[in-house]
């Protein structure tokens, strides 16, 4: 008996950075977008005592880990301990998120093996309980259940969902090699420092999210969220990873009609006014030299589903 749930990437359309907090992390104003490009994790029932296995096939599936540390395999932990049984089984995950992408492909893995585990073993979680636990897992997890576009708050996992007027064009420009997410924040607080604004709570303004940006999702207008694109992470992941200044001009040079770095990078994104401008940016992508490969994809769509047998 197994079990395959399909899960979204995402990428930010606002990614508001606070100053640095006592405890380490930054207030975030953080809009997600859940995109086509997915993975798919397959939950498979495994004999009593085996614990928890995993395999990862795909592109990348040689960055994953396939030990106890790996999200879908924590997950999977969790939601057993949650229920108080024996967390023993099987899980597959088919990966085209990329590794250290800036799409939160881990956090993804994470919220598919809890809908995954909870069909398999039967458990009819709560979605409110299944959110906690995503929320435990890390900050980009909750959202990779529910899908869609919300809005983050404090670390990203305060959701309000938030409503979109129509399906958006993009396409990914896949870099070679990943960023750390941490290293991005760390070298955002330090060119808050070099640039003499500060990098404190006390210096760096409360972020919120740009009313712009959601009148522009709210109409379905991709000229307007195009214009209204921001990531406050950008200069961060350009400084540790200059080229990708390259794949910006090329994506926009070939019509791409708004450009970003995904999240903490290195991933690009690319808003097209259709399906079709949006294949020919990736194909000039693909052929530009400046990333290793470029995805054509919709959003916004669900979060982790269960696909049907
Ligand atoms: P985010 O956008 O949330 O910052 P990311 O997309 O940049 O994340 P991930 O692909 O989630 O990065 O991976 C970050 C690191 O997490 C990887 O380098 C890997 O060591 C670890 N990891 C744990 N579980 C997974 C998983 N299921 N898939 C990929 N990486 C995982």
């Amino acid at each position: 008996m197994s079990v395959t749930v399909r899960v979204p990437a995402k990428v930010n359309v606002q990614l508001g950075v606070g100053g640095l907090r006592g405890d380490g992390y930054h207030d975030l104003a953080n809009v997600f977008f859940a995109v086509a490009l997915g993975d798919e994790v397959t939950a498979s029932a495994s004999a009593p005592g085996t614990g928890v296995t995993l395999t990862c096939s795909g592109p990348d599936a040689g960055q994953v880990p396939l030990d106890g540390t790996n999200l879908a395999a924590r997950a999977a932990r969790l939601l057993a301990a949650h229920h108080g049984i024996d967390a023993d089984v099987h899980l597959h995950i088919a990966k085209d998120i990329p590794v250290a992408g800036g799409m939160a492909g881990g956090s993804a893995d994470g919220a598919a093996a809890l809908v995954a585990c909870d069909a398999l073993w039967a458990l009819d979680t709560p979605l409110d309980t299944l959110l906690g636990l995503a929320a435990d897992l890390g900050s980009d997890v909750p959202f990779a259940l529910l899908g869609g576009v919300a809005l983050g708050r404090g670390r990203g996992e305060i959701l309000d969902p938030l409503p979109v007027g129509g399906t958006f064009h993009w396409v990914f420009a896949v870099a070679d090699g990943g960023l750390s997410t941490p290293a991005v924040f760390h070298e955002c607080d330090r060119l808050r420092e070099e640039s003499g604004t500060g990098s404190t709570e006390a210096d760096v303004p409360t972020p919120d999210a740009d009313p712009a940006l959601l009148a522009a999702l709210a109409d379905g207008d991709p000229v307007a969220l195009a214009a209204a694109l921001a990531n406050d992470l950008q200069p961060a992941a350009l400084s540790l990873r200059p080229a990708l200044a390259a794949t910006l001009r090329a994506g926009t040079e070939a019509g791409a009609i708004g450009a970003l770095v995904s999240g903490s990078g290195p991933t690009c994104a690319f808003l097209a006014k259709d399906a079709e401008a949006a294949e020919a940016v990736a194909g000039a992508l693909r052929e530009s030299g400046t990333c290793r490969t470029a995805h054509a994809t919709r959003g916004p769509v669900p979060g982790a589903a269960v696909l049907a047998h």
